[in-house]
């Protein structure tokens, strides 16, 4: 699956309704360097049509928060989880829970499935009502035949079922019968509620060896859900569409129909659906012709389709809609379709995606040297959808920005979003759906690999985007920052500890996902990317249709490592076990000096404790990739806390060394203060002489190693200061990143001056620069990570006041409104022009984004609006725009919560949207509570640049005058509490010399300028 969850592409990248990405839109309001984000549902468990989970992404956020947020990269789909790492504060000590349940004592108390029995086939008929029911209710009926074998004789048929009502046979939930001889008769059965199962006891044993047929007939609710079979729905034409549609992973095929719901169960499926005329209906095999047939009275289609591979039951999906499709001509090797509204495919919003889905799926086929192990490939874009796309295999289902594309609407992230989330779900449809999992605790591999090899899929299908370097920027330096914290948790979990569903949901994080897909990265350099192929290869061939624990993929690539002759310090599973059987990752840090190499577990929070042991004492064995000036590069291995390799010294004022070249390890670098030296002067001088990748990550250490105290902070700070020289997209991005914490904490104090004018001096190149690649900004930049670039240009110059920009953005902004049916804007730059337009204006360019929100018919575009009305500078339109969130006709509830934070992240908006909340809290917490408004990410939101005392006692009489109505918002007040004092501290400890580091620079920055 991948989440809705983003990457985190460039400020670039604006961000639109439903969507994925962290969209770092530095806005263009003087002061605020702060990211605003992007709202995305976070999926199963939280009710897309009710709760639009508003995530809130604040980047560099507080002392420790700040890394975190930005880390939250493509991760997870769970609310409950998101909040968790957006928010977090590293604590200062780690809690380990500690489940204390007894143990089941029956066996259907028990979450895991016996291993007495083993299903066969499936035949399964459903039928999907798309008119409500005399109740009002949405329902599905259907009927389902499991042959299974037993394999250990019992008298006990445990299959999930959850909220089906079954049709009861002799006051039996089934009927049974013997393939081969009789089947023992039913003596009991009922539903277990709390472990989802259909309990069946019988009279005598079912006997090993033997074959049986289990037959129920069932009817469920179509709810809007988003799990399970579900209900999505959209207007078309002012008229109400219904789509009866799918998500079963992890654990909701059981909802669809009564199964043995493991992924190591895998079976045959042969599915047949019933449908209205003027419908049609999708699984995973290709269907028959459909036939019209009575039921119950009434006309309707029956579609049956080719039975399925054998397959897990989470993989599985079906629709009925009245969607269109484009598709390869017949006669092409794989069908491929994409089916979405029919709006949307006559407007050509499926074409990117074919014309990218065939060269991905070649590229896997080359890459696994395996081929596409199924005749068609069909791809559904859904108006409701809880994670960002669905690897269902053969029938894959997308949210509709992830696979959709507008030409001249949407943007380059957009489109970088579907290539990424097309090639990621093609990926698994061999790694993971033809060779799967046994349980869970191994998420990580099937979403870590993945994750990996979208960015090898996505190069393929769009070769000049860079995209082998961007997940370094996409994945792997945000969740660092997660990583970094005392609190967060290995990536291999034990399958004992991953039971219940909740424990499953909890697993889809951005550890899973990113630090995946960071280290098997690691791995594949280091054993090289043609060998960890050969290994994929291999594992495939032995383990295809059936499951696997991670331990099979070592063995797979060690065969392959031995085969190839490469020279490895120890083993692949001894070296990997270091990166997956323990959180976390080390700093590096090298004495050029003396030759000596020491690692050491990093942490943000310095006075973090750490109370999770680890087996290997939190050291890693560390392949270092390393360079010095005409040297070719080398590779020296680490593998225990201190050694010394006199190869890694420097000599005279010219020399230096880079290690972790091209952040191809998952650790920091730090160095003697010789080499940072002569590293910055490196940067100062000839920047091109280190690799873009390592441009942005010695940036990225610096800054984090500041935050460790383990240098400081005016070093971090300096590692900027060759950027107005530098017009690549990689390291502005992440120099942006982390100077949005010096915004956060000193725009409202006297250092903001200084920062502006040494931003100003940075970017005044960088602006230029643009204007010439674009004639004078008249075309898009031909390279992908330029666009990215250009707009951090663009909002960087306007907001400190760069001559030329501020004109240049309301211009385009008065143009449009002097004629609102012709929107020129360029659509990469739309979110910024928008905002910095608002907040040069006044009320009435205010007015007219008001109206052109309200008129939108585009999500995304909407998106926009509302992200750029909160950068008005007039706090009478900031507050008259607070009051719009508490009024449902102006801002739907869903985006309320996230519009006051966007708000808040205007310094100006600030203080306003923090009294805002607190004289309507009352109200706020009665008619917004529940899931729909997120009173977790509201307070972090507004609380972000709490930094003074006086702040701290602000938030603490808050919490004082509303015991007992905080409701969710009771854990982020704790954490914006710690944050605040966090903040409190860090300030205390660099305001001065920050300041001095400003004004100095501020100050050569105007001498130089005369
Ligand atoms: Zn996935």
């Amino acid at each position: 699956m991948t989440s809705c969850m983003p990457t985190v592409y460039g400020p670039s990248v604006p961000h639109s309704t439903l969507q994925r990405q962290f969209v770092f839109v530095f806005t263009v309001v003087p002061v605020d360097y702060s990211s605003h984000c992007e709202r995305r549902n976070m999926g199963k468990g939280v009710y897309l049509s009710k709760a639009l989970a508003v995530t809130c992404v604040v980047l560099a956020v507080a002392a420790v928060a700040t890394i975190i947020a930005l880390s939250v990269v493509y991760a997870q789909e769970k609310a409950k989880n998101a909040e968790v790492h957006l928010s977090t504060i590293a604590p200062s000590s780690t809690t380990t829970t500690t489940t204390t349940d007894p143990g089941p004592q029956e066996p259907w108390q028990s979450y895991r499935l016996p291993d007495s029995l083993s299903p066969v086939t499936y035949n399964i008929t459903l039928w999907p009502r798309l008119e409500p029911n005399t109740d009002g209710l949405y329902i599905f009926s259907g009927n389902s035949t499991v042959v299974f074998k037993c394999v250990k004789e019992t008298d006990l048929i445990l299959i999930h079922s959850n909220k089906l009502n079954f049709t009861m046979f002799d006051g039996f939930h089934a009927k049974l019968k013997g393939l081969n001889g009789n089947a023992p008769s039913l003596k009991e059965s009922r539903l277990e509620v709390p472990t989802q199962y259909l309990v069946i006891k019988l009279n005598s044993p079912l006997q090993a060896g033997s074959t049986y047929e289990l037959f129920t007939e069932f009817v469920g609710e179509l709810a809007d859900d988003l799990g399970g079979f579900y209900r999505s729905e959209y207007f078309e034409d002012k008229v109400k569409k219904i789509v009866a549609t799918t998500q079963m992973q992890p654990t909701d095929a059981r909802k669809a129909f009564p199964c043995f719901d493991e992924p190591a169960m895998k079976a045959t499926f042969y599915m047949t659906l019933i449908h209205p005329h003027g419908t049609v209906a999708l699984s995973n095999g290709m269907n028959h012709d459909p036939v019209n047939i009575t039921l119950d009275g009434q006309s309707v289609i029956q579609t049956s389709f080719e039975p399925t591979e054998i397959m897990s039951t989470y993989l599985l999906a079906f629709v009925v809609c009245d969607f269109a499709y484009i598709g390869t001509k017949p006669g092409a090797e794989v069908l491929i379709r994409i089916w979405a509204r029919r709006k949307a495919i006559q407007e050509g919003q499926g074409d990117y995606a074919l014309e990218k889905t065939g060269p991905i799926l070649s590229f896997f086929e080359n890459y696994y040297n395996s081929p596409y192990p199924l005749t068609k490939s069909d791809q559904i874009a859904l108006p409701d959808f809880s994670a960002g796309a669905m690897e269902n295999w053969g029938l894959i289902t997308y949210r509709e920005t992830a696979l959709l594309y507008n030409e001249g609407v949407s943007s380059n992230g957009d489109k970088e979003w579907v290539a990424t989330v097309i090639s990621h779900e093609l990926a698994h449809m061999w790694f993971g759906n033809l060779v799967t999992m046994r349980w869970w605790n191994d998420l990580w591999l099937n979403e870590g690999f993945a994750t990996y090899v979208s960015y090898l899929g996505a190069h393929h299908a769009e070769p000049t985007w860079n995209m082998k370097d961007l997940i370094v920027l996409n994945e792997i330096i945000g969740v660092m920052g997660v990583d970094a914290l005392a609190s967060s948790h290995p990536l291999s979990s034990r399958e004992q500890d991953i039971l219940k569903p909740e424990d499953i949901n909890g697993l889809f994080d951005s550890i899973t996902y990113s630090k995946g897909a960071a280290v098997l990265r690691m791995l594949s350099e280091f054993i090289t990317e043609k060998v960890f192929s050969q290994g994929l290869h291999t594992y495939l061939e032995e383990f295809k249709y059936k499951n696997t624990v991670y331990q099979d993929l070592w063995k797979h690539l060690q065969m392959a490592v031995d085969k190839a002759g490469i020279n490895l310090p120890e083993s692949v599973e001894s070296i990997m076990n270091r990166w997956i059987l323990q959180m976390g990752f080390p700093v590096v840090t090298i004495d050029t000096t003396t030759g000596q190499i020491t690692q050491k577990h990093f942490l943000l929070d310095p006075e973090s404790e750490v109370h999770t042991p680890s087996e290997f004492n939190y050291e890693w064995i560390v392949p270092i990739t390393w360079m010095k000036p005409g040297r070719a590069e080398e590779q020296y291995w680490l593998l225990k806390k201190e050694d010394s390799n006199n190869n890694m010294t420097i000599g005279g004022a010219n020399d230096w060394l880079l290690a972790n070249i091209n952040m191809r390890g998952f650790f920091r670098v730090n160095y003697d203060s010789q080499n940072w030296e002569h590293l910055l002067a490196k940067l100062s001088s000839k920047h091109a002489d280190i690799p873009v990748i390592n441009r942005a990550q010695i940036i990225d250490d610096a800054f984090n190693l500041a935050r460790a105290k383990i240098v400081d902070t005016t070093l971090a700070l300096r590692t900027t200061k060759f950027l107005n020289k530098e017009v690549e997209y990689m390291p502005w991005q992440t120099a942006r990143s982390n100077l949005n914490y010096f915004f956060l904490m000193f725009d409202r104090s006297e250092l903001y001056g200084p920062m502006q004018a040494y931003i100003k001096k940075q970017v005044t190149p960088l602006f230029q620069y643009f204007e010439n690649l674009t004639l004078n900004w008249t075309k898009v930049p031909e390279k992908h990570t330029d666009q990215y670039n250009e707009v951090n240009a663009i909002s960087m110059a306007c907001s400190t006041g760069v001559a030329g920009c501020q004109e240049l953005t309301s211009g385009w902004f008065k143009q449009w409104m002097a004629n609102p049916a012709d929107n020129i804007i360029i659509s990469n730059l739309r979110s910024t022009v928008y905002c910095s337009a608002i907040a040069a204006g006044g009320v009435e360019e205010w007015d007219f984004a008001w109206e052109m929100y309200r008129n939108a018919t585009i999500a995304s575009e909407a998106e926009k609006l509302m992200y750029a009305l909160s950068c008005a500078k007039e706090p009478w339109l900031l507050n008259r725009y607070l009051q719009y969130c508490l009024d449902p006709e102006k801002i739907r509830k869903q985006d309320a919560t996230f519009t006051i934070v966007y708000i808040a992240s205007n310094p100006i908006g600030q203080s306003l949207a923090w009294d805002f909340i607190r004289s309507n809290w009352g109200h706020i917490f009665n008619d917004y509570g529940g899931g729909s408004f997120s009173f977790g990410r509201l307070i972090n939101g507004v609380t972000k640049r709490f930094s003074t005392e006086f702040e701290y006692n602000q938030l603490l009489q808050f919490k004082e005058d509303n015991v007992g109505q905080l409701g969710s918002a009771a854990w982020s007040l704790e954490q914006a509490l710690e944050r605040t004092k966090a903040n409190m501290k860090w300030v205390s400890e660099n305001k001065q010399k920050t300041y001095e580091w400003f004004i100095n620079e501020s100050k050569t920055s105007l001498s130089s300028e005369v």
